[in-house]
């Protein structure tokens, strides 16, 4: 998806610092169409996370943690297999990289499939992760942009980059498939 071309996915409009520094001039928006070609790959592997989930039974949804060029951790909801409330997917992987990192400060970039929960965005904060990337809104619970701006709200001590859309049509097909399978599940 070049942000020069315009035409995000599932309508969502960029909002992220790299389109102001794509506008500044063409040199920086090859730089920035690189950093979101990046961004698809990290996601596609989110994406697999998420349909492992699905394929599990609880709600598809998959994260990734990354450090430069290397993936620390991922992480899949895991919340009916567990009986876990708290076993979402970017909580999976923000555990699973603390532990690598060996510190609470994770940092690095989070990548997930649908925008963060109430409880997901805190921990993101919490975890000082430095740039956010996610895929579909989420209109029930998304407290990054929907209902609630956690990772980005001047009183807390860190705030987020936050990067909305990418691959997002995947994501909420794999999340509509989900519930459509579920609904016609109990039909029968
Ligand atoms: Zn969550």
């Amino acid at each position: 998806m070049d942000p020069q071309q315009g035409g995000w996915p599932g309508g969502l409009r960029w909002r992220g610092p790299p389109q102001r520094v794509a506008r500044r001039g063409a040199g920086l928006a090859a730089v920035t169409t690189k950093m979101f070609e990046a961004d698809e790959i990290y996601m596609r592997k989110a994406l697999a996370l998420a349909r492992e989930a699905g394929e599990a039974g609880d709600v598809p949804v998959g994260a990734v943690v990354t450090s430069g060029d290397r993936v620390l951790a991922g992480g899949q909801n895991r919340r009916q297999r567990d009986g876990d409330p708290t076993a979402h997917a970017e909580v999976e992987a923000l555990r699973q990289a603390s532990r690598i990192v060996g510190n609470w400060r994770v940092e690095g970039v989070l990548y997930v499939t649908q925008e963060p929960c109430p409880m997901c965005s805190g921990a993101i904060v919490n975890a000082r992760v430095s740039r956010l990337v996610y895929g579909c809104p989420n209109p029930k619970a998304g407290a990054v942009d929907t209902l609630f701006s956690i990772a980005t709200d001047p009183r807390l001590n860190h705030r987020v980059e936050i990067v909305r859309g990418v691959l997002a049509d995947e994501a909420a097909s794999l999340l509509r498939d989900f519930f459509a399978a579920l609904r016609a599940g109990d039909a029968k």
